[in-house]
């Protein structure tokens, strides 16, 4: 063994304690430091001939990367939608790391069977029933890939084309229609070979909504003659948090034969919420359905799970075994269920935040954050020079510039908002107008950053102004 190895080998208990003392302070001070960092990346070293050992790469990274990194795991960074890491779900990483298992299954251990039980509470969290099964992914754009990939199969079904066979040139032309899909549905059409293109988009409802018409969606759905579609429904848009009406939309299955995809990636967890499950109402009679975890979870990057109603179709897609030993029978190993073979087991974080905190606290995180985002939205709508471009329907708060809202006035706003250290906003553009988002999905965020958000908004928008 090489001498620096061993030497680490010899000292793993020490090193290890070092590594939590630094984690400690840091996430203790993350309060302190500013939400996000500019410009402070060292510049890249040569590769190093002899290595400095654990402890030297730690006293190295501390010192020329760790203060360019962001407080995203803080409770003011409202960016893009950002979850933290719950104490337990850190801990449930770390052993992760520690133990590295090979959740592909089938290895000996019992790593995948934990990943079973996870998947189950997940499942009876964002009440799904027992006909869907699922898996651990890397993020809801792997998860809504897998789901798509599971459409194109069954798209085959009906055109009597084995997709996974003979590849998607075989299929011809595909219809996938959605209201407001995120960006990740174009990606993941392209991925499995369906392509960008195919995706339409049908009209929402008017005044400022962003759920799809099923009106609109049925008369697409008509237009096809009875050729089989994909409808991706949206559980939760990133702009506004608008949910399409999904029990009406599976409602139409009657009608019309087509593969029901929900991407609910945050939108999910409104299930925990007594005042908003209603909101997901109908999610279990999805063919597949998206959920992150990294996001409202509050689980450490990267996880997602994604369910599905047809077990069988994804073993054909994503199985596995050589030819002659023919499909897997039973309960499939994840190594013929996803597209990774040998993969991280990132149930252990969730399983970890799941069994500290239950229902109870993942609800408590939900209620609160909505509630945080309902008090930034009342604050920013009496600040004179703001407006609310739609109203705070869950935990997104998506305002523009109540005079002229240029793209470089409404960037600028939320640059001032970064360099003040206080939060970070990302912009969007939402029906023709430039506005910020502060999506609120942190365990941590409490009234008091909440109060100082809206002060830090307020100053950068009286800046504007001036
Ligand atoms: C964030 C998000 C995604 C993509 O999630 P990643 O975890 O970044 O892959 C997909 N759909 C919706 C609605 C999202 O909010």
């Amino acid at each position: 063994m090489h001498p620096v190895l061993a030497d680490d080998l010899s000292r793993l208990p020490e090193l290890l304690q070092s590594a939590r003392d630094f984690a400690a302070r840091e996430v203790a001070e993350i309060e302190a430091r500013p939400v996000v960092q500019r410009d402070k990346a060292p510049d890249p070293r040569p590769l190093p001939t002899e290595g400095a050992g654990a402890q030297g790469a730690l006293s190295r990274f501390a010192a020329s990367w760790a203060p360019g990194f962001a407080a995203t795991a803080g409770p003011r960074y409202l960016g893009f939608v950002t979850g933290g890491a719950t104490p337990a779900a850190v801990t449930g990483d770390w052993l992760t790391s520690a133990y590295d298992q090979n959740a592909a299954g089938g290895d000996g251990s019992s790593a995948a069977a934990l990943e079973r039980e996870t998947l189950g509470w997940l499942r009876e969290l964002f009440g799904l029933g027992e006909a869907h099964s699922g898996a651990f992914v890397t993020g809801a754009t792997m998860s809504n890939t897998v789901g798509l990939a599971l459409a194109r199969e069954w798209l085959g079904d009906r055109r009597g084309i084995r997709v996974s066979e003979a590849g998607a040139a075989a299929l011809g032309p595909v219809d996938v229609l959605s209201g407001s899909p995120h960006s990740s549905i174009p990606k993941a059409l392209s991925v499995v070979g369906i392509g960008r293109d195919r995706l339409r988009t049908v009209p929402v409802l008017p005044s400022g909504r962003e759920a799809v018409d099923v009106a609109r969606l049925a008369e697409a759905l008509e237009a096809l003659d009875g050729r089989p579609a994909v409808v991706v429904a949206n559980a939760g848009t990133v702009n506004t948090v608008d949910f399409d009406d999904l029990r009406a939309i599976a409602a139409l299955k009657e009608r019309y034969d087509f593969w029901l995809h929900v991407d609910a990636a945050f939108g999910g967890f409104a299930a925990l919420s007594p005042e908003h499950a209603h909101l997901t109402d109908g999610i279990d009679a999805a063919d597949s359905v998206c959920v992150d975890l990294h996001k409202w979870l509050n689980v450490p990057y990267d996880a997602a799970v994604q369910f599905t109603r047809h077990r069988e179709l994804q073993v054909r897609v994503f199985h596995n075994a050589s030819p002659y030993l023919g499909l897997p029978t039973g309960e499939p190993d994840f190594v013929h269920l996803t597209p990774e073979n040998s993969r991280r087991l990132r149930a252990l974080p969730a399983w970890f935040s799941l069994a500290a905190y239950g229902r109870e606290g993942h609800r408590e995180i939900v209620e609160r954050n909505v509630a945080e985002a309902r008090r930034l939205g009342e604050g920013i709508a009496r600040v004179p020079g703001l407006r609310l471009l739609a109203p705070v329907r869950l935990n997104v708060v998506c305002f523009t510039l109540a005079g002229s809202a240029t793209e470089e006035r409404v960037h600028a706003l939320g640059r001032a908002v970064a360099e003040s250290g206080e939060a970070f906003l990302t912009p969007t553009f939402l029906d023709g107008t430039h506005a910020l988002r502060a999506a609120f999905s942190n365990w941590r965020t409490s009234g008091a950053d909440t109060d100082r958000v809206l002060a830090a908004v307020t100053r950068a928008a009286g800046e504007s102004e001036a």
